[in-house]
């Protein structure tokens, strides 16, 4: 499942710079495993939509095998269904079977089953699915909206729509026969066994032998441009909504090149009988690694200019490698869900080292470690490996994906390249079609490679947090000396990493290198050296990912950024030149932004002369503005926001008057200009935002609200609560002002101007896009406004989304907290809190059990009529 925001300009929601706070959260729960007397081994369903409806008539056979001898009931999750029929079969005859149904599970009596034998169930029934299975149309909002059904099982919907035993660790055969109406596809997992013209319609029906869990079942379909390739033997598949075919080999044109290069690299062929790529509307992640059939939101789809500097080939690849890491390995409950979104991060680099080499894979990684980091930093730190929560999707966090991402890396410069392929192969074959927590992984990486890794992942899984390295470098008397601080860890070294950090001495004669070994929080390190060294580059290849602080004398770190060969060591001279408020400092900056071979340095070195803020600074940032690389000339828009000079404004007015061929410059050029606050802004903003509807992704548009934002002027409320307003503004704008809004606390002062802005993104929750609900959430917390803990209520006890829940969640105790709660209070909304917790659940489960209707008595049943 791939949720991160995919442009650069995406709004760190969480950053604010609040630190310290729990991830657990009142009433979240240790997660244990359940009990499971009779294991599903086979579904075979078969499924007819009414569009109209947005229902589902269906027939579901399933084969369950019993694991439990004493055992009489076979237990099925079954969100709201309306039974018509639940029966026993045996070969084509069938009869009516005892069972109870509460809305919530369906019991069927298997207990005529011998041991280890087993026993088939038919159920019959209707479904309005509020989740899981979802009807697009077209409607006021967006008269262009394709009319297409999809699904989205992760991580525990597929029961709103089939029954199931809706776990990870549990696997099962699927068949999937659907009826579409005439001219649409339907794509489900595995192989097409057939279609075939039913009256008014279509069927078709899908295989997928290998067993897989219930959250990667997928059904999609609609009117869709489809086309092929193949990449060693495997069917490649597309399908996209009609006339969007030409932005297919744009978009996701290296998916075979991305087969061949994983299946090499973790020496296992790739598991499905094919690989399908969907894009469907409205999507809410971004996209969905069913087995076999991956789903993608409509992003995805780059025109010529958003190709320029989006790339959709971390989204693919990620979703890709789900294939292997989720798919054929899966974990065996959520808190280790790591094994599945760290490996498919991670992917998303691989790939990129084997595209654009080796200075590209790590300016990705460092950029993961940014998000994790503004996680750790803005909302909480927590272990890779959580039991405590209150809905799956709460782990799927930063921790989960970008930190998880980075322990692999981790663990591939411990073992070496050789050593941490092999491993991982030796970890696909073991548990191919199986399920594993994190031990699996251990132990299958050390049994291949005769390595320990305990230590390493009790550092990194087990224990919350990351290195904090400040580095300080002298020379004198014939030694270099290197004190390293672990800023993390407390004066009895608690909480110190045991590192092995590499550094590399370079003097006039040659470049010597070394491992420090970091077990203390301060440690010195006398190295002996006659000549004095021109740099000291610590950790080239990022082996301890943490925060790291540079102290060495302004002449080393330019050198390191002139001279460096490999290009992390010169963004990290450009990070710590950014803090030296010298000339000298400023020359290489500029000389780095128009010189440096490599496009990550010289967005760097932008940004540093943006916190400059002085006049040579701001001429030298003028150079970057023709650069070749949007990229960097995006980072030369954002500088010219922070550089506080006159004429800054000028700049990028004119500008924006040129134009730019990319979408995402055009965007920073917008919120640059309101971080100017030049008087001009204010119109020139406000018509970007009613006229620049256009671009992929509504990227501009939204550059233009951010911009407004940040005039800090009242007047800007206006124009944003109508763009609101209006029915066609797009769900990616929507969030985009909330989240602007809510970007600068305090800005709104006056109680009428609160409440109007307070209604109106009220108005929002009942968006369909879960981000723009989770978006109003912290928008309650930055307007301080006591009204809005009702609406925050609300969401937590409303919305269906367990995204937005826990937003709204975290987001009252963060409102309490603005507003000063006393602690006796404080402790008191905690109580309450954990009973809302309860009565949510409670509620949830009177509700569906209401929508069931009567639960039949065992013996008697619905079953029966139907025979
Ligand atoms: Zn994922």
């Amino acid at each position: 499942m791939h949720h991160r925001h995919l442009c650069a300009h995406a709004h760190r929601t969480f950053d604010t710079p609040t630190s310290g706070r729990p991830f657990r959260l009142p009433g979240d729960r240790a997660q244990w495993g359940r009990p499971r007397a009779f294991s599903l081994d086979a579904l075979s369903l078969e499924v007819l939509p009414d569009l109209e409806a947005r229902s589902i008539e269906a027939t579901a056979e399933l084969t369950l095998r019993r694991v439990d001898p004493e055992a009489r009931w076979a237990h099925l999750d079954a969100i709201a269904f309306d039974l018509i029929a639940v029966e026993r079969l045996d070969g084509d005859a069938a009869r009516g079977a005892a069972h109870q149904y509460d809305g919530e599970v369906l019991r069927v009596d298997l207990s005529d089953v011998p041991d280890g034998g087993e026993g088939r169930v038919r159920v019959r029934y209707r479904a309005t699915p509020r989740r899981g299975l979802y009807f697009t149309a077209p409607d006021a909002a967006r008269p262009d909206r394709p009319q297409q059904i999809w699904s989205q099982c992760q991580d525990q919907d597929g029961r709103n729509w089939f029954p199931c035993q809706d776990h990870p660790g549990q696997r099962m055969s699927t068949e999937m026969s659907v009826v579409v109406p005439k001219g649409w596809f339907a794509l489900s997992n595995g192989v097409l066994v057939s279609r075939e013209e039913t009256d008014g319609g279509e069927r078709f029906h899908w295989k997928q032998e290998e067993p897989h869990p219930a959250y990667l079942v997928t059904l999609a379909a609609g009117e869709l441009d489809a086309s092929h390739e193949e990449a060693g033997g495997v069917p490649v598949d597309y399908y996209v909504p009609k006339g969007q075919s030409a932005h297919v080999q744009r978009s996701l044109g290296n998916t075979p090149e991305m087969i061949r290069l994983f299946s090499e690299k973790l020496s296992t062929p790739y598991p499905w009988a094919k690989y399908a790529q969907i894009v469907v509307a409205d999507f809410i992640f971004g996209g969905m690694e069913n087995t076999s059939a991956t789903t993608l939101f409509e992003r995805a789809l780059l025109d010529e200019r958003a190709a320029l500097d989006v790339d959709m080939d971390a989204l693919v690849a990620h979703e890709l490698a789900h294939q292997w890491f989720g798919d054929l390995v899966t974990c065996r409950d959520w808190s280790h869900a790591w094994l599945n979104e760290g490996f498919a991060t991670y992917l998303e680099h691989v790939w990129k080292e084997h595209d654009e080499g080796r200075d590209a894979y790590l300016y990705n990684l460092e950029q993961d470690l940014e998000l994790y980091l503004a996680e750790h930093r803005g909302r909480y730190g927590r272990p890779v490996v959580e039991k405590v929560w209150a809905t799956p999707i709460d782990v799927f966090d930063r921790h989960l994906y970008q930190k998880g991402g980075l322990v692999l890396h981790v663990i591939r410069e411990h073992l070496g390249d050789a050593a941490f392929w092999r491993g991982l192969a030796h970890y696909l074959e073991r548990h191919r079609g199986g399920s594993v927590e994190t031990r699996d992984l251990l132990r299958a990486l050390e049994n291949a490679t005769g390595r320990s890794l305990e230590e390493l992942f009790h550092q990194w899984i087990e224990r919350p947090g990351h290195p904090g390295l400040e580095v300080a470098v002298e020379h004198g008397e014939g030694v270099v000396r290197v004190t390293v601080t672990q800023t993390q860890a407390d004066k009895d070294d608690e909480g110190a990493f045991h590192l092995r950090l590499p550094i590399e001495i370079v003097t006039e004669v040659g470049a010597e290198a070394h491992a420090l070994e970091l077990t203390r929080r301060v440690e010195t390190f006398a190295i002996p050296a006659s000549e004095p060294p021109r740099m000291v580059i610590v950790d080239p290849r990022m082996t301890a990912p943490g925060t790291l602080e540079l102290k060495a004398p302004t002449d080393m770190l330019i050198t390191q950024l002139k001279e460096a060969e490999s290009a992390r060591p010169r963004w990290c001279a450009v990070r710590a030149l950014a803090k030296r408020n010298e000339p000298r400092a400023r020359a290489a900056l500029a000389e780095a932004l128009t010189g440096d071979s490599f496009w990550g340095v010289r967005a760097e070195a932008a940004k540093a002369l943006g916190e400059h803020r002085t006049a040579d600074a701001f001429e030298a940032l003028q150079k970057g503005e023709a650069d070749a690389d949007p990229k960097v000339r995006r980072s030369v828009a954002s500088a010219y926001g922070a550089v506080r000079q006159a004429g800054a404004a000028d700049r990028l007015l004119a500008w924006i008057d040129r134009g730019d061929e990319s979408y995402l410059v055009e965007s920073a050029l917008r919120r640059a200009l309101g971080e100017t606050r030049d008087p001009r802004a204010f119109d020139r903003l406000t018509r970007s935002l009613k006229e620049d509807t256009a671009s992929w992704g509504q990227v501009v548009q939204s550059g233009a609200a951010d911009g407004l934002v940040k005039l800090k002027d009242p007047r800007v409320v206006e124009p944003l609560l109508a763009t609101l307003a209006e029915v066609t503004t797009r769900a990616t704008v929507r969030r985009s002002i909330l989240a602007a809004l809510a970007s600068v606390p305090g800005f709104i002062g006056d109680r009428p101007t609160l409440r109007v802005v307070r209604e109106a993104a009220e108005q929002e929750l009942s968006s369909f896009d879960p981000n723009v609900r989770i978006a109003v959430a912290r928008l309650m917390v930055a307007l301080r406004d006591p009204a809005g803990f009702a609406v925050l209520d609300r969401l937590v006890d409303r919305d269906l989304d367990g995204r937005a829940r826990r937003a709204g969640r975290e987001a009252k105790r963060d409102l309490a907290a603005a507003l000063e709660t006393p602690p006796e209070v404080a402790q008191l909304s905690d109580v309450v809190e954990k009973l809302r917790q309860e009565v949510v659940e409670l509620r949830a489960r009177v509700e569906t059990s209401l929508a069931a209707g009567p639960a039949a008595e065992p013996g008697a049943g619905t079953a029966g009529s139907d025979g």
